[in-house]
């Protein structure tokens, strides 16, 4: 057996064997008329993936093939498909691979808020089948949430742009983020660079902040106009009220005093969370946190009219993720997981060589 009927991937069996992901046959979930199958090139792998396969985020469905920074090869398109897809062309898929297209969220372009949203991989279809990400040889998604990616843009640098890149420009778009503007990107790390590289290509002025001096020097080469080490006393006060936004995309909450980002805030100015720190989250002061009126909020990946913006500018201004590649399989898989764990990459792992991974498809 071997494609259509059956997928292959390296999926992880247990939380405490999580680094050791083992090689797998699976069915697919049914082809229906509005999806997509994809013959996979290049996997990013995300932080979402080591919280989901070590149970981090809650009890994960194993065992699991995770991944949802894919870029790959149209294999199929189905019947009622809508979007002008073709079989044999470049595309990517994200963090999401279906929502119901017709609630309200989904009719405003929020289809990512919608109540209903199926994540890439771990979510339950209707069939009672489990979705299965791309550290795979395939994947099947409904098309709506894939995406054709520009000519220019190389495959291993691209991928992970599906999501880390897209959680980090969704939030500077939607904010306001463009020339004229102070943004502060917080957290340098696999969605933190992102959020550089695209602040800066959205024209803003822009600002990495980081516990340490240690990655000043990458912020910069990054794109960064300035830079603010957090772990001096007193850091703040020289940039009190002169921000206009702030994406958080640091990875932990821990020792974090919210206050001291917030008053980096012009008025009304905006704190944009897009990390998923595990454990307590943050500490609300209202007494230090009222003197600018700013605002505190979230925002999860990035719909489709914002990822296809998100290709196009990269495309056009030239954006290059950093990325280390290690070759998709048990070893690779596993590697990539455990240092994308301990925060030892610059910034984000492709997995690569997906032929000679799976010589049968
Ligand atoms: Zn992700
Ligand atoms: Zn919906």
């Amino acid at each position: 057996m071997g494609y259509p009927d059956t997928f292959e991937g390296f999926a992880v069996e247990s939380a405490d064997k999580w680094t050791e992901p083992k090689y797998r046959e699976y069915k697919p979930r049914p082809f229906e008329e509005r999806d997509v199958d994809i013959e996979v090139q290049a996997c990013g792998v995300c932080g979402s993936d080591v919280h989901t396969v070590t149970s981090g985020w809650g009890e994960c469905p194993y065992p699991l093939v995770v991944g949802h920074e894919i870029v790959g090869i149209v294999k199929r398109v189905g019947d009622k498909c809508e979007t002008g897809l073709k079989v044999g062309q470049r595309v990517g898929v994200g963090a999401q691979a279906w929502a119901c297209l017709s609630c309200r969220q989904c009719k405003a372009d929020n289809e990512v808020y919608c109540p209903q949203m199926r994540d890439t991989y771990g979510a339950k279809y209707p069939d009672g089948s489990i979705t299965q990400g791309g550290y795979a040889s395939h994947v099947r998604v409904h098309e709506y949430f894939v995406f054709p990616i520009p000519d220019v843009l190389e495959t291993t640098a691209v991928a992970p742009m599906l999501c880390a890149g897209a959680t980090a420009f969704s939030p500077l778009y939607r904010n306001g983020c463009g020339p004229g503007k102070r943004v502060g990107i917080v957290g340098i790390g696999g969605i933190g660079h992102f959020g550089l590289l695209f602040a800066k290509a959205l024209g803003a002025e822009v600002f990495a902040i980081s516990r340490s001096d240690k990655k000043k020097e990458d912020a910069f080469k990054l794109g960064a106009d300035g830079f603010i080490a957090t772990e001096k006393k007193g850091w703040n006060e020289e940039y009190s009220m002169t921000f206009d936004l702030i994406v958080n995309c640091a990875n932990s909450s821990e020792n974090f005093d919210l206050a001291a980002y917030m008053s980096l805030l012009d008025v009304n100015g905006r704190f944009i969370n897009v990390g998923l720190p595990e454990g307590d989250g943050f500490k609300i002061e209202p007494f230090k946190m009222i003197g600018n009126g700013a605002v505190f909020g979230f925002s999860h990946i990035a719909s489709r009219p914002e990822i296809l913006k998100m290709l196009d500018i990269a495309a056009e201004k030239g954006v290059k993720s950093w990325v280390e590649t290690l070759p998709v399989g048990e070893k690779g898989c596993g590697e990539a997981l455990k240092r994308c764990h301990d925060n030892d990459v610059r910034y984000r792992f492709t997995l690569t060589d997906y032929d000679k991974a799976f010589p049968k498809k």
